[in-house]
């Protein structure tokens, strides 16, 4: 087999969870009370669960041990004082204060940041992001380049920034009319690809010569350390920790979401370098949203595995086995003729349902029935991004054809072996062979907004 093994798990199981695969008969039934919609599923119906990588992944011995050593105080916890000091060492960031999850951060943040009327400009704002931003009244500018939409051709920083792009818009609108440049890393709407450190530098340098402010979006910053070690020339010799450090030089505050590379099942952060009135407007604001600001929203057991979790993320020999795994699986199924996006970002890889079901119309969702058809396989869930995610046009009702029908397929971080990953690539190639049999979707019940999340539908005939 042509395909490089990834590396092995740098830890051995001292608990299981057990899973099961319950038989083809119960997967159908499963399937049809749910409305054709994995959303709809019971996680016990499912064998390998793989809907997101936010808040799923398992925590180590280390930090469960950090749970009992909770300090459930209102105010000072030791929980939040190793927190802070984390974020010190490993950011050098002064000042730090907890949210419950990234949106908490970003909820407290962006009203500071952004007057009415206000653009913000990033890679790719998440979908949180772009919400927080329009409900501060802002609006919310793309400025990736090209290279993120084209699914097969090789670019090593996916996520950078278009620079020209950016400065084009900076004097468009004019520098007083642009709140903050928000650098996401890795790009997740562009499928986990990272951002170079020269990009970084760049982009906060661009800002700088317009006096902007410039926030990072923190989720997968160890796995975009990862990826310029791996890429970059001149750092290969550096360490993940220096990685960071250089990263987060180019930045004036960051909102993270320590679901993801902090590995934890809640928990997000909040912290400003060195802009003490900034600092204080934040302390004021996240008191009647998340709490007090030593432990905004979290008991002091949770801040005490994200302080944690925050050193685990950056160890290098997990990056490594984090990344191989999700690449490993990518190249089975590139090697199989499964089409995905490529190259195979950092936490999940996304199938080109449109490539693989060309005879399924975008308004009859081939991603979403390819989800279905993984399901039926091999009892895994995984997601659809496309046109039934997508929606209808507001003033004409029609269903709007998404760019890209992509079923992504997240992994959790630690929670699989790379055994699981043979059983999702082996059930996907065996699909392949007879995708020309599978229909398309339509709905028998479609909510107004948000469809997909509770959506139901059946085959049509
Ligand atoms: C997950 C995520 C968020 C939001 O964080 P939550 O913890 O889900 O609230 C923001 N930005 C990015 C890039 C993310 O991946």
């Amino acid at each position: 087999m042509a395909v490089k093994r990834p590396k092995a798990e740098p830890f051995k199981i001292k608990m299981v969870e057990p899973i099961r695969m319950i038989s083809r008969e119960e997967r159908e039934e499963a399937l049809k009370r749910a409305g054709y919609n994995l959303f709809n599923l019971d996680s016990k119906d499912v064998y390998i669960d793989l809907l997101t990588d936010s808040g799923t992944g398992a925590m180590s011995d280390n930090q469960w041990a950090g749970l009992m050593l909770g300090d459930e105080a209102y105010a000072g916890s030791r929980n939040y004082h190793n927190l802070a000091n984390a974020v010190k060492d490993i950011f050098d960031y002064k000042y730090t204060i907890p949210t419950h999850q990234g949106r908490g951060a970003e909820q407290v943040l962006f009203p500071i940041l952004i007057k009415p009327g206000q653009f913000c400009i990033s890679n790719m704002h998440f979908d949180t992001t772009k919400a927080h931003v329009e409900l501060a009244e802002g609006r919310a500018i793309n400025t990736v380049i090209d290279a993120a939409y084209d699914t097969t051709t090789y670019h090593p920083f996916k996520g950078n920034f278009d620079l020209e792009k950016a400065e084009a818009v900076i004097k468009e609108k004019g520098p007083e009319n642009i709140a903050m440049i928000i650098i996401t890393v890795t790009c997740n709407s562009a499928g986990g690809q990272p951002v170079s450190m020269e990009n970084i530098k760049n982009t906060y340098q661009l800002a700088k010569k317009y006096n902007l402010p410039v926030v990072i979006d923190a989720a997968r910053f160890a796995e975009n350390a990862y990826f310029i070690k791996q890429r970059e020339e001149g750092y290969q010799d550096k360490t993940i920790k220096e990685i960071v450090k250089e990263m987060f030089s180019y930045g004036d505050v960051f909102t993270m979401s320590a679901k993801k590379d902090a590995i934890v099942n809640i928990g997000g952060l909040l912290c400003v370098k060195e802009d003490e009135e900034l600092y204080n407007k934040c302390r004021s604001r996240v008191v009647p949203y998340e709490g007090f600001p030593t432990y905004g929203g979290l008991a002091g057991r949770d801040i005490e595995a994200m302080a944690r979790g925050l050193y685990e993320g950056i160890e290098y020999d997990y990056l490594e086995y984090r990344i191989s795994q999700v690449e490993y699986l990518g190249e089975r199924l590139r090697e199989g003729g499964v089409p995905v996006q490529y190259p195979i970002g950092g936490h999940a890889v996304f199938v080109d349902a449109k490539k693989m079901l060309p005879h399924i119309p975008y308004y009859q969702f081939p991603a979403q029935v390819l989800a279905n058809a993984l399901y039926l396989e091999a009892g895994v869930r995984g997601v659809e991004i496309g046109s039934f995610l997508l929606g209808r046009d507001p003033d004409t009702g029609e269903n709007l054809e998404s760019p890209l029908e992509l079923l992504r397929l997240t992994i959790p971080r630690r929670v699989y072996t790379n055994d699981h990953m043979d059983v999702i690539a082996d059930a996907l190639i065996a699909i392949k062979d007879k995708a020309s049999e599978l229909k398309g979707l339509e709905f028998t019940y479609e909510p107004k907004i948000l469809r997909h999340f509770t959506a139901r539908l059946k085959p049509v005939e």
